[in-house]
């Protein structure tokens, strides 16, 4: 497919270059800024909206192989686009766990065949995800495992932990973990704090979290690894990792957007829709990790879809499982809660949701300029989005913006040349 489209008048936020209002031309797969309007190409009023390089998501579940009943990769794909995301790294805790060269191979060839966007895998830790021996890290490697991570679960060994981190730092593989010391966080649902006292529920204690991060960077500065750390949502994680970005540590930091959006308080009546983990933090905490992602000590915006079946997260708090879907609400629910009131910049957003992410995991990293490939989304902050189970794309529909309306819409994914989605 070869369309053109010249989009009017657009904002164009594209990391590494200033923002400017301009008419830009994609025609044969690649941007050009022409000067006139050329025949016969269709044109798009970009009056108020913004162009930015296609979101990249780091962190998704797409539970397949294993649990289709919950996401697909289609689907997942759906959900992403519809999102603004041109791509996706998929967590290997399917069923069964990604810990072999072999099923890197058959999920990225399952991914090519039934995927609308490009799906990066990654490889677990260790095998089984049990937190016991490695996985084969240089075979998933040499197969095209981008990174490991036994998520959602920590490497509660250390001695394990160091052993992947000395393996990985001879690869060059991205050793990122889930920090979540389980002594401590036991059977806790939410945070442990006055609402969590109030409703009668078993507390995440922080320190779970705090000390599972400043074990696991110490790990990686001891072994001259690089790591990066997943769901940071805690002042005190943040500190902990400005600290050794201080000293020089290669460690790089993701945050979702639930954590940015919402407190504890979102829990409200024992909703199971906020049941994620790490938990939703006090206030406090928000406006730390807010201001982290603005300053940098946050690398990366990650959405940690988590897609899970109606039943299994309609059952009482306690049992239901932690998680929520995110690759069709990010991007309004940022530009809702803080880019249009100020909170956050588009350009900022661009770097942590486009091109860190990227650029961690060795990607191309889109950029919007004279003779690039096309990989974009058309961002319309006046359109308003009803996330009704159809809007949402996943097979699952445990999203706390189900039936909610947000301000702002991708009204056009382009990449390559392809028009993937058309709301315009
Ligand atoms: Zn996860």
């Amino acid at each position: 497919m070869d369309e053109r489209v010249l989009i009017r008048n657009v904002k164009v936020v594209s990391p590494g270059t200033e923002t400017t209002v301009r008419d830009v031309l994609m025609a044969g797969g690649r941007w050009s800024f022409p000067v006139q309007a050329p025949e016969g190409v269709r044109v798009v009023d970009g009056t108020g909206k913004i162009l930015l390089p296609g979101l990249y998501d780091m962190h998704a579940h797409l539970r397949e192989p294993g649990r289709e009943d919950s996401e697909t990769i289609t689907t997942a794909c759906e959900a992403a686009l519809a999102g603004g995301f041109t791509g996706l790294t998929a967590m290997p805790d399917t069923v069964p766990a990604v810990d072999n060269g072999g099923m890197v191979h058959s999920l990225r060839e399952i991914a090519s065949r039934t995927g609308r966007i490009p799906i990066e895998v990654a490889g677990c830790i260790t095998r089984g995800r049990l937190g016991q021996e490695l996985a084969e890290i240089g075979e998933m490697q040499s197969r095209g495992a981008v990174m490991i991570t036994d998520d959602p679960d920590p490497v509660a060994n250390p001695q394990v932990l160091r052993r992947a981190l000395q393996y990985a730092r001879g690869l060059d593989v991205l050793v990122a973990t889930t920090c979540d010391v389980r002594e401590i966080s036991g059977a806790g649902a939410m945070h442990d704090g006055p609402v969590s006292y109030r409703l009668g529920l078993p507390g995440l204690h922080p320190c779970a979290e705090e000390i599972g991060i400043a074990r696991d960077i110490r790990l990686a500065q001891s072994c001259g690894s690089r790591i990066h750390i997943r769901g940071i949502s805690t002042a005190r994680s943040v500190e902990t990792i400005r600290r050794y970005k201080s000293e020089g540590v290669a460690v790089t930091a993701e945050a979702f957007p639930h954590h940015l959006l919402f407190t504890d308080e979102a829990v409200g009546d024992y909703d199971t829709l906020y049941k994620v983990k790490p938990p939703l933090r006090p206030e406090s905490d928000r406006l730390a990790l807010l201001q982290a992602v603005r300053d940098g000590v946050i690398d990366i915006l990650a959405t940690d879809h988590t897609p899970h079946t109606w039943f299994e997260k309609t059952r009482d708090f306690g049992s239901a499982p932690f998680g929520m879907t995110g690759l069709a609400t990010a991007l309004p629910a940022i530009h809702h809660h803080l880019i249009s009131s100020g909170l956050l910049s588009w350009e900022i957003l661009a770097e942590r949701f486009c091109a860190a992410p990227r650029r961690l995991l060795g990607l191309d990293v889109p950029v919007i300029a004279e003779g690039s490939a096309v990989n974009a989304v058309l961002f319309d902050p006046a359109a308003a989005t009803t996330f009704t189970e159809e809007a949402l794309k996943s097979r699952s529909q445990n999203s706390p913006f189900l039936n909610q309306t947000l301000r702002g819409s991708a009204v056009l994914v382009l990449l390559g040349g392809e028009i993937m989605v058309d709301r315009c």
